[in-house]
């Protein structure tokens, strides 16, 4: 198929929101995203306005065989919101969200970002369950998964959606819902970004009026292997109105913990409970009292700002690389790994991260949605984080060193969201799922339009 010229004039032209080539003032700063490691420049940037605007801007892109890269929040580890030489189509100007309190729905924009959609939610007491850093796209995270402190109560955040708006390769735009091209809807809801640009997404949200039972207990790194046992063992039994993780990090002067540790290596176990307080109080008391905590800050908190409690550590503008493994159960070597690796840690804003799944989010069957971490229990996430580039190397080549030495015991399958090697990540990252998304992908993207992503390529 002979291509058309792109022509960025004639795009700006047809959209009501703008078009940033290189030469322009602002497309500099509109091609930054959250990780300092990707430096791509695309063709144009176009940041919609509107769902038209998205539909002209992929017929535009298809006719010139332009690879278009899809903008939500901007948050991916590995830059996939940005290309060098195609169209970034930017929704960064579609945050809407808005609520229908009385049938508990919840409708967000593709470009809204974690904290748009919390905002609006609370103000109705509900909650739509997403990640833990506020400044994430609702769009990445959602399509990929999504799982945050709620996510053991309320299942993930795809395992929510009602139905999306999608435009297509071709730049038609529909509704998938269950009832309604019910092969994307299974897509959608984990295989990441490769079925088109989608607009809008309905939520079915869950009641939360009043605070949730939210902070850290702070141990010394000696004690995280007998502490992390500990924690295992806790959440085995714990109930999913509770989600605990464990961060292995360097201790940033928290107020309530003494100057003296402010720096040193910690275990931070970072609780949530959502439901009654005092019943609260009464399951965490037992994780509280291992070991012999050098901090605990653990109180009732509004659900905003738990969800922003994280946002300083993972602010833009550092250089990251993650490597993710998943694990039915943590047995005593892997975590004896994770603690020997915490030891080797690149630089101090680096940290392995235990996020605990299970509950709700293993009431969905596996098959039943693309997503195909289904009875994971712990995902574990070495990551290198750093700011000079002279650093690239070695802290690059210490997060895959990790990800390798955790491999033992676990799945053999990376987190879309938290995977920043793209090259035939498409097995690793989507398991058993792969087969079905690529027929999928044949009937709804035969010509691979949408490829900036953990790519799946079209069956035959
Ligand atoms: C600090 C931080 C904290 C995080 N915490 C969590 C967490 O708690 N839980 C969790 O599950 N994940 C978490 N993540 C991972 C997060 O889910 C992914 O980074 C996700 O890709 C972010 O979505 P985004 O819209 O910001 O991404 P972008 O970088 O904008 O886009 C990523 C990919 O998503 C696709 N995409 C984006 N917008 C659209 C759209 N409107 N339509 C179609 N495709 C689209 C595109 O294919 C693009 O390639 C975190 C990431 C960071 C950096």
């Amino acid at each position: 198929m002979s291509h058309q010229q792109f022509d960025p004039g004639a795009l700006a032209c047809a959209v009501a929101g703008t078009v940033l080539t290189p030469a322009d003032a602002g497309y500099d700063a509109a091609r930054t995203v959250w990780n300092a490691m990707i430096d791509r420049r695309p063709a144009a940037i176009v940041r919609v306005r509107d769902d038209r605007d998205v539909c002209t801007a992929v017929r535009a892109a298809a006719r010139a065989g332009l690879p278009v890269a899809i903008r939500g929040g901007g948050h991916n580890i590995g830059g996939l919101a940005v290309c060098d030489g195609g169209l970034v189509v930017d929704l960064s100007a579609m945050r809407g969200v808005s609520v229908d309190a009385a049938v508990r729905r919840v409708e967000a924009q593709g470009g809204a970002q974690l904290r748009d959609l919390d905002a609006a939610a609370q103000r109705e007491g509900l909650i739509v369950p997403g990640g833990v850093v506020s400044s994430t796209g609702v769009a990445g995270l959602t399509l990929g998964g999504g799982f945050g402190w709620l996510s053991r109560s309320c299942g993930l955040a795809a395992d929510n959606l009602v139905s999306l708006d999608l435009v297509d390769g071709s730049g038609h735009l529909f509704t998938v819902d269950a009832g309604h091209h019910p092969d994307l809807f299974w897509a959608l809801r984990g295989g990441g970004g490769n079925f088109g640009v989608v607009t809008r997404f309905r939520f079915c949200a869950h009641p939360l009026a009043s605070d949730v039972l939210f902070g850290p207990t702070v141990h010394r790194m000696g004690d995280a292997a007998s502490v992390l046992r500990e924690y295992r063992d806790f959440c085995a039994d714990a109930p999913r109105e509770c989600c605990v993780w464990a961060d292995l990090c360097t201790a940033p002067p928290l107020p309530f913990l003494a100057p003296e540790h402010h720096g040193e290596r910690v275990l931070i176990l970072m609780q949530c409970y959502r439901g009654d307080l005092a019943e609260g109080e009464r399951v965490l008391a037992p994780l509280r009292g291992i070991g012999r905590p050098i901090g605990d800050a653990v109180a009732p908190t509004p659900f905003c700002e738990a969800q922003a409690r994280l946002d300083d550590t993972y602010a833009h503008g550092a250089r990251n690389h993650w490597a993710s493994q998943s694990y039915a159960a943590l047995d005593d070597d892997t975590i004896d790994r994770v603690v020997a690796l915490a030891g080797t840690m690149p630089t101090d804003e680096s940290d392995i991260l235990i996020c605990q799944l299970g509950g709700a989010i293993d009431d969905v069957a596996p098959g039943e949605t693309a997503y195909p971490h289904r009875g994971t229990a712990f995902m574990v996430t070495p990551g290198a984080r750093w700011r000079d580039p002279d650093d690239d190397a070695r802290c690059v080549g210490w997060a895959r060193e990790a990800g390798r030495r955790l491999a033992a015991g676990a799945s053999g399958r990376a987190y879309v969201n938290f995977e920043p090697e793209t090259a035939a990540s498409a097995p690793r990252v989507f398991g058993a799922s792969v087969d079905r998304l690529r027929q999928v992908k044949r009937r709804h993207d035969p010509g691979n339009v949408f490829r900036v992503n953990h790519n799946v390529a079209p069956a035959g």
